[in-house]
């Protein structure tokens, strides 16, 4: 076959992503959207922090009335309101008055700062204490200290956040104290995971001769799980494009946005996948520089989105981690497609075919620098080694060697997209 057929990794990836499309969008409770993609950007209806409030336990006062106040010449103000949280006063406080105040209440008509409580003469931390008719106040305060001024966090009308981010934890928070309850978000690919093969049985079957547990099936469904999509398992279809296509069918009649299968796209007699789309559907490409994962089939089957992986365990992972995860990311919003990436210091040296390679690897940080060592047997049907391993490292396309001490690029496995 000559290299002219076989495409580069980055040819491959840009003709995956060109293939599949960002999902509509769907409106959920905010609770819900937890990892999801905002479809429309936010707009505050109302301000952070609603009202101004105290940012302490202590006396609301008029900060003039305080100039020169010490520990030894404290300044003695008439208190004439007791203010917890949720309960406003209507008191106007005049020249000489301080209203006793909890953090979070609403600042009376009148003051224009707090002094804490460590800082007067009744320092109680409890509501129940009967409130003084007198305070003696051992420090000035400039006006707006010990203040929360509306809006200082959010103005209402701002734009809070844009169609594109992330919803995180804080995201969400953010939303409830906006009194926003639901929120537009991209919906969840449907990822219909197909494993082809007669060697296959379901793991909860005895092992007999000849035989093989359907790993792929399962492992193919977690990593669609950690993305946040959703997995139709589709089972075990036998190498007969007869089950194949009846398999398939299922994942059709459940509305799937992206076909992933597994094994079935080399050149073995039995490779019945690429026979399948070929003839319902299309193959854009079947065949990246890649180690591992050479065998990689790209297109349609009834115009849906079709990723066939190869079928060793550790080449389907990689080349799922590499292709379709870009591809669901894309599908659910996302713009930052691939995993973070770092420089380390190669501690062994690695020779490679050529192909762009994914080694895996074990990234450690010792003495303020990234060091990068193999997981030993890189062949690709020891799952072990990707148990090991929390990066690929990456030797890129025309390179043979990368000699010990050299700096490689290590492709995190566990990192998050917001590490970068
Ligand atoms: P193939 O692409 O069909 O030539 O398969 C390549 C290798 O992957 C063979 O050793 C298969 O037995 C193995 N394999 C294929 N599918 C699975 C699967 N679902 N789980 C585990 N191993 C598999
Ligand atoms: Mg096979």
């Amino acid at each position: 076959m000559a290299d002219a057929e076989y495409l580069t990794v980055q040819q491959a990836l840009t003709a995956v992503l060109q293939g599949v499309s960002v999902l509509p969008a769907e409106t959920i409770p905010i609770l819900d959207a937890l990892g999801r993609v905002l479809a429309q950007p936010v707009i505050a209806q109302d301000s952070l922090p609603p009202f101004a409030n105290s940012a302490m336990d202590g006396y609301a006062v008029r900060a003039a009335d305080l100039t020169g106040a010490t520990a030894e010449t404290p300044v003695t103000l008439t208190v004439v309101a007791d203010i917890a949280a949720g309960h406003p006063s209507d008191v106007t406080l005049q020249t000489g008055m301080a209203a006793r105040i909890m953090t979070g209440a609403p600042l009376p008509a009148g003051s224009d700062a707090v002094v804490p409580v460590e800082d007067t003469s009744e320092p109680w931390r409890s509501p129940e204490r009967p409130l003084p008719p007198h305070i003696k106040i051992f420090r000035q305060v400039q006006p707006g200290d010990y203040v929360r001024h509306p809006g200082e966090d959010i103005e209402a009308g701002q734009t809070v956040l844009e169609a594109g981010h992330i919803l995180r934890p804080q995201e969400i928070g953010v939303l409830a104290s906006l009194g926003i309850s639901h929120v537009q978000v991209i919906r969840r690919p449907k990822i219909g995971i197909l494993a082809t093969g007669d060697e296959l049985i379901p793991v909860e079957e005895p092992l007999t001769p000849g035989k093989i547990r359907n790993s792929n099936g399962y492992a193919q469904t977690a990593q669609v799980k950690a993305l946040g999509a959703i997995p139709i398992p589709l089972g075990i279809a036998r190498d007969t494009e007869e089950d194949v296509r009846q398999k398939l069918q299922t994942g059709l009649d459940a509305g799937v946005d992206l076909f992933i299968s597994s094994a079935g796209v080399s050149v073995g007699a039995y490779d019945v996948v690429k026979a399948v789309l070929e003839t319902e559907g299309n193959v854009n490409f079947w065949r990246v520089r890649m180690r591992p994962g050479k065998p990689l089939a790209f297109g349609t089957y009834h115009n849906i989105p079709y990723i066939g992986l190869p079928g060793n365990p550790v080449s389907a992972m990689v080349s799922f981690e590499r292709f379709a995860r870009a591809a669901i990311l894309k599908m659910a919003g996302h713009t930052r497609l691939e995993r973070p990436q770092i420089t380390a210091i190669l501690q062994e040296t690695i020779h490679s075919d050529g192909r762009e390679s994914y080694i895996r690897g074990i990234v450690r940080r010792e003495n303020g620098t990234y060091t990068a060592t193999l997981t030993g047997s890189q062949g690709s049907h020891i799952m072990t080694s990707l148990v090991r391993a929390n990066a690929l490292l990456i030797v890129p396309e025309g390179i043979t060697e990368i000699s010990a001490g050299s700096p490689i690029t290590a492709w995190m496995l566990d990192w998050p997209e917001t590490v970068f």
